[in-house]
Parts: C-alpha cells; sequence; structure tokens
C-alpha cells in the first residue's frame, strides 16, 4: 500500500469496488527489469493492464509492447508509441487482422504453425517472425496450458517455412508459465531454443532473436525471488546454451510490471454461517471471481487481504463474490484466515491487484458493472 493510494481512497466517495494503480510503482518496476537484464529489450505484455495512463508512462519510458489484438495495437498507438515498437504475440490471428496490424505498421509476429505462416506471408510480406514452442509451466502458479507453441522439434520447419515464403525468420519464443516462481525454468526452453537456432543454420538461416516471455511474479502471500535473480539466472543460463554467440533478447512482462502496482478495495456485503456450530464462516464480499478476481479461479493465485482489524485473532473464512454463481467462490479448499472481529460493512484491500483484474472483469455479469479503475 503506497501513501499516494492511501490518500486516494480516504478521499474517494464513490461506492462500490475498485483498483487503484501507483504509476511510481510500475515505473519502479520498469527500472528493475531495465536494470536486472540489461541487454534486454521490454515488451510489456498489454493485457495485463491496457489502461491509457500506464501505457503512457511506459511509452516514455521507452518499453515495447506485446499486444494480442488489433484494439490493443490502438491502445498502444494512442499512448502515442510507435509501431515498430510493438509484436503482434498472440498465435492465433485473424488473417485480416494481420493485414490491419502490417497497415498499421507491425512488422513482428508469432506463429506456431505453418499456417499461421501462410496467413502472414499473404497479408505482412517481408515480416520477421518468431516461433512459439511449447513449455510444461513446471513452477508456475498459472500455467499457461498447451494452446500456444509447438514442440521444439516442429521450430525448424515452420521458420523454414517463413523463410521460403518470403518471411524473415527471425527467432523462437516461449512463456514458461505465469508467477513463475522457479528462476531456473527458463533453462530448458533455452536449452531448446539453442538447439533451433543450430538446426536452423544447418538449413542456411540465421535466427536472431529468443523472446523469454513473462512469467516473472509479483509478491503475494508468498515470497518469491527478485527480478534480480531471475536476470542472473536467464544470463547462465543463455551463456549455457549460446556461449559466446548470445542472441538478442526480449522479454514480455505483464504480471511483473504492474501486479504490485495495484491494490483493490472492497466492502464485505455478509458474514455468516452454514449453520450454528461451524467454525468456518462466510464472507461475501462486493467483488468476486466475475468482477476481476477471475485468477482464483482454482485458488491459484492467493492475495493478501488486508483490513484495519489486523492484530486481532483471526478465524477461517470462506472467501465469496456477490454474485448468484455458485462458481463466485475465491477460497474455499484451503480457506482464508480472516479477523474474528470483521463486520459487514468493512473495508478490504485487496493487494498485488494491478495485473489481470480489470482486464479480466466480466462486463457486467449478474449486472454488476465492470470493474472501476482508477491510475493515479
Ligand atoms: C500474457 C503473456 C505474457 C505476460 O505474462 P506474465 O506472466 O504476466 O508476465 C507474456 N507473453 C505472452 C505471449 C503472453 O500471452
Amino acid at each position: 500500500m503506497t501513501a499516494r493510494i492511501r490518500e486516494f481512497l480516504r478521499n474517494r466517495r464513490e461506492d462500490g469496488p475498485c483498483v487503484v494503480v501507483d504509476l511510481d510503482v510500475v515505473e519502479d518496476n520498469y527500472r528493475t527489469f531495465a536494470r536486472a537484464l540489461p541487454d534486454t529489450r521490454v515488451f510489456y505484455a498489454v493485457k495485463a493492464n491496457p489502461a491509457p495512463e500506464v501505457l503512457r508512462l511506459l511509452t516514455k519510458l521507452g518499453s515495447c509492447f506485446d499486444t494480442a489484438s488489433v484494439q490493443e495495437m490502438e491502445m498502444v498507438l494512442a499512448a502515442g508509441a510507435t509501431a515498430d515498437r510493438m509484436s503482434f504475440g498472440n498465435t492465433i490471428k485473424k488473417e485480416r487482422d494481420i493485414a490491419r496490424a502490417f497497415e498499421l505498421g507491425v512488422r513482428l509476429y508469432a506463429v506456431d504453425c505453418k499456417a499461421e505462416v501462410e496467413k502472414i506471408a499473404r497479408v505482412a510480406p517481408g515480416s520477421k517472425v518468431f516461433c512459439r514452442i511449447l513449455c510444461d509451466g513446471a513452477g508456475a502458479e498459472w500455467p499457461l496450458s498447451r494452446k500456444f507453441g509447438c514442440v521444439p522439434e516442429m521450430a525448424a520447419d515452420v521458420l523454414e517455412h517463413a523463410h521460403r515464403s518470403g518471411l524473415e525468420a527471425y527467432g523462437v519464443s516461449f512463456h514458461v508459465g505465469s508467477q513463475q516462481g522457479n528462476t531456473e525454468a527458463w533453462d530448458q526452453a533455452l536449452a531448446s531454443s539453442a538447439a533451433i537456432f543450430r538446426e536452423c543454420a544447418e538449413r542456411g538461416m540465421i535466427l536472431s532473436m529468443v523472446n523469454l516471455g513473462g512469467g516473472f511474479p509479483t509478491k503475494y502471500l508468498k515470497a518469491v525471488p527478485g527480478v534480480e535473480s531471475y536476470g542472473e539466472s536467464i544470463f547462465r543460463a543463455l551463456s549455457k546454451h549460446f556461449g559466446n554467440r548470445l542472441p538478442e533478447t526480449i522479454i514480455e512482462p505483464g504480471r511483473g510490471m504492474v501486479g504490485n502496482a495495484g491494490i483493490i478495495e472492497t466492502e464485505v456485503v455478509l458474514v455468516s454461517k452454514k449453520a450454528e456450530d461451524d467454525d468456518v464462516r462466510w464472507v461475501y464480499l462486493d467483488i468476486g471471481k466475475f468482477g476481476g478476481l477471475a485468477e482464483t479461479m482454482d485458488e491459484s493465485i492467493r492475495y493478501p487481504i488486508r483490513s484495519d482489524r489486523e492484530g486481532d485473532d483471526t478465524s477461517p473464512c470462506v472467501l465469496a463474490g456477490p454474485t448468484c454463481d455458485s462458481a463466485d467462490v475465491m477460497y474455499e479448499k484451503v480457506p482464508y484466515l480472516l479477523p474474528v472481529s470483521i463486520e459487514i460493512g468493512d473495508k478490504l484491500l485487496i493487494e498485488g491487484t494491478g495485473a489481470y483484474t480489470t482486464t479480466y472483469s466480466a462486463v457486467a455479469f449478474n449486472g454488476f458493472p465492470p470493474l472501476k479503475s482508477y491510475v493515479i
């Protein structure tokens, strides 16, 4: 909780949950990434928090942007960044969206199969493409599924297809899984990347770039290693697998850039028990899975929750949202410890909510409006 956020919330008169993002924290995070990975370009993953103020700040600081749709590209352009600072990092794109991106000036595209290469070759001729490879996501609290990427053994074929179609076979990308707690998680994927570089070289294609993806964690309940440790470990793995011919690298932090910059203020709507002799209380908030806390799905992300009653005795609670959907329960398998003294009407602060909250806030599900956002 920063002093600026405390001050903002003290003066706020509107009702309903909101997230408040402190730009000073985002700026600190950007500088920390730039210092920890000095020879790496930062492509901020826009989906983590596309607030115009965040995009303008990162533009000013010199960041590039990983975008997944034409709408995100337009947001980045509106923030003042030029198209040469953007990648179209989604491996699943409509051909007309690729054409539109090309028209806007975007020249860097992700692929993971030949069919996607063909779309790009048709409407974005001469562009650079990188091939995304699968990564098992072990050690990540929000692992990305098999949805994106091909097996490493297929990458050289995909890149060769790009090369033969008049595109520039530019490099390899992967994502080690979001909220990745293991600083060594990049090692295996970098070993695969180096093998793909060698295989492509044998086929006469000199690749240039490794996109190291996101995965850098933000602090929730558990402590996480600092960005510096990730930087060191990634540099060691790069040297180990590429020797002294280090490729150009980029990172795509999302959560690590904005997660700790935001705090959600929410109100306790109801505290109840299901039976008089239950030990566990149910605490219902005015925000839930559909109002921005989607990452509590499967109880994956456990946010720190603060109240004015800290120091009082605590007891286990099931924490649930306000909608009439029974899936709208955040923590039940592992109940959450909250002060026994908590009452209806109390304000709670949910920390680490600067990433993946506004973007996951369903539009007026059950009539509850989408999460209001203030960036100060
Ligand atoms: C979402 C996403 C990211 C950001 O991941 P974090 O774990 O939030 O850092 C980076 N790259 C791609 C391609 C993504 O889809």
